[in-house]
């Protein structure tokens, strides 16, 4: 079986060609950075006519790299939600446009659900794994039960730890993204000079919050500037440490409580700041005590890409799913909310 993949739902055009062996053809990922970078943000306008521009050129040279015609390949997977609308409808329309011109059968694919089956594209690994997804736009745990059978345990409650690295970033000068920019400058920062919160850890259960963090930065941050004028280098790199081993902290605290609360035989993690080292030791260390194996996919596989689309568009597909012409293009999605999406694209 073998499956084309679309992703459009943020700043990434993406197409990938996958088989249910779980080999990827082609990945084919077109990021809109540079387009976005002068307005510090993803700008909703300019992402949609970016994937309605690129779309189509990333699904043609991922049939070429893998060698394949449309004709060649069994469905199309589509990410349908959750996401910035207009993308979400490049994508959607696009797939729509080549199943009904091919015949092919169609299958609307949650994000999210594609970030949480990635260790089996990856790894090959059994149900039921406990998943935490942290990216720039998410943050949450989820216990994975089959291919439509997410439990959410919890998650923040605020900004996702990637927005919140990036406005830590922002405040202190360094350049975005703002993950790999604060991880690098923490490697010659104290991380206890300054005390900063570890918020939601006094509460129960598994929920995350992340904004009062960054005004805790900002806070210290002002009141270095009032003292001294400004910043200097080790005050950066201090504060970058003291922020990202709080953000650890509570991570993995908080994967301490989830895997106590659904405990599974693996842990394994999805979002681009998953490649945070800190993070990865912190949350290593959770799972052995927990007695569970720690899993990280390569990072093109963690961040936004088609192949985990193509490949939960492939279990989708084999659980009996098949989605027609009236597959809407859906903003919000929770995964614990079943895997078929509702008609009519409701917020
Ligand atoms: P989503 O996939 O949820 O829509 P996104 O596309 O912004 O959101 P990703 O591409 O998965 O998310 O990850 C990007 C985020 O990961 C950015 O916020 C970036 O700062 C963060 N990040 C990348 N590398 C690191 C790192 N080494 N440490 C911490 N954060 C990092
Ligand atoms: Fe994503």
């Amino acid at each position: 079986l073998t499956f084309l993949g679309i992703e459009s739902s943020c700043d990434d055009s993406a197409a990938a060609v996958v088989r249910d062996d779980r080999s990827i053809l082609a990945s084919v990922v077109a990021g809109q950075a540079a387009l976005h970078a002068d307005f510090g943000g993803v700008v909703p306008e300019i992402a949609a006519r970016a994937h309605a521009e690129k779309l189509d050129l990333c699904v043609e040279e991922a049939l070429a790299q893998a060698g394949l015609r449309l004709s060649d390949v069994d469905g199309i997977a589509v990410t349908a939600g959750p996401g910035l609308i207009g993308g979400v409808l490049s994508g959607v329309m696009l797939a729509k446009g080549l199943a009904a011109g091919s015949g092919l059968p169609l299958v609307g694919v949650n994000h999210l659900a594609g970030h949480a089956l990635t260790p089996r594209l990856t790894d090959g690994i059994p149900f039921p794994y406990l998943m935490l997804l942290v990216s720039g736009g998410h943050c949450q745990f989820l216990r994975v039960e089959g291919p439509a059978d997410f439990t959410r345990l919890g998650g923040t409650i605020d900004d996702a730890p990637g927005e919140a690295f990036d406005k830590v970033a922002k405040l202190l000068g360094l350049p975005q993204p703002g993950g790999p920019a604060v991880e690098a400058a923490a490697r010659a920062g104290d991380p206890r000079r300054f005390a900063l919160p570890r918020p939601l850890l006094d509460r129960p259960g598994c929920d995350l919050s992340f904004s009062g963090l960054k005004t805790a930065v900002l806070r210290q941050r002002d009141a270095l500037v009032a003292a001294q004028g400004g910043l200097h280098e080790q005050d950066r790199a201090d504060l970058c440490a003291g922020f990202q081993a709080a953000v650890a902290e509570v991570l993995a605290e908080k994967t301490r409580r989830a895997l106590a609360l659904a405990p599974a035989p693996v842990l394994a993690v999805a979002g681009g700041v998953a490649a945070n080292e800190s993070l990865r030791a912190a949350l290593q260390r959770v799972a052995a005590e927990a007695g569970a194996t720690f899993l990280a996919p390569p990072l093109r596989l963690c961040t936004d890409n088609a192949a985990m689309i193509a490949w939960a568009g492939i279990e989708a597909y084999q659980a009996g799913r098949r989605d027609g012409m009236e597959l809407a293009a859906r903003p919000r999605w929770p995964l614990d909310q079943g895997a078929a999406p509702m008609l009519g694209a409701g917020k």
